[in-house]
């Protein structure tokens, strides 16, 4: 077995729609970045990859690479999935925690999870969606970020 963690946090902006898990939520901000800053999938791509220690998600998909603007990281989740897969190895649980003051996720929670399992062809099961405010503190309580942190077990 192998085990991994992975980490991100992306700035919170006005004008850009705010994707976590693959899910569009609604909301009056979004998250800024080269891709479709979909924090809570970067996390889980990198713990992923720091599993079987394949690098990180910006060496196999970097920011400069015009062809990951505004990128579906669901689809870059599926390849890192394939990647595992080629090494010999399947996910047995993926347990995570998302860091937002708003919006609240934990209404959203289910959905994300349905959409991340579908992606992974797992059972909702095997995937763990927490979310928590960060007490008004730091950037993420001040509403100036998400972050997402990841565990990944591999069998
Ligand atoms: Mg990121």
């Amino acid at each position: 077995m192998r085990i991994g963690i992975g980490y991100d946090l992306h700035r919170l902006v006005p004008g850009r729609p705010l994707i976590l898990g693959g899910v569009t939520l609604p909301h009056d901000k979004g998250l800024d970045g080269h891709s479709d800053a979909d924090v809570l999938t970067h996390a889980i791509i990198d713990a992923l990859l720091g599993a079987l220690a394949l690098g990180d998600i910006g060496a196999h998909f970097p920011d400069t690479d015009p062809r990951y603007k505004d990128a579906d990281s669901m689809k870059l989740l599926q390849y890192v999935h394939a990647l595992i897969q080629s090494h010999g190895h399947q996910i047995i649980n993926i347990d995570t925690v998302v860091v937002a003051e708003r919006p609240k996720l934990r209404p959203h929670a289910d959905t994300i999870r349905a959409r991340i399992a579908e992606a992974l062809n797992l059972e909702e099961q095997a995937i763990s969606i927490k979310a928590k405010t960060n007490e008004k503190a730091g950037p993420e309580g001040r509403e100036e970020a998400i972050s997402a942190h990841a565990v990944v077990l591999l069998g």
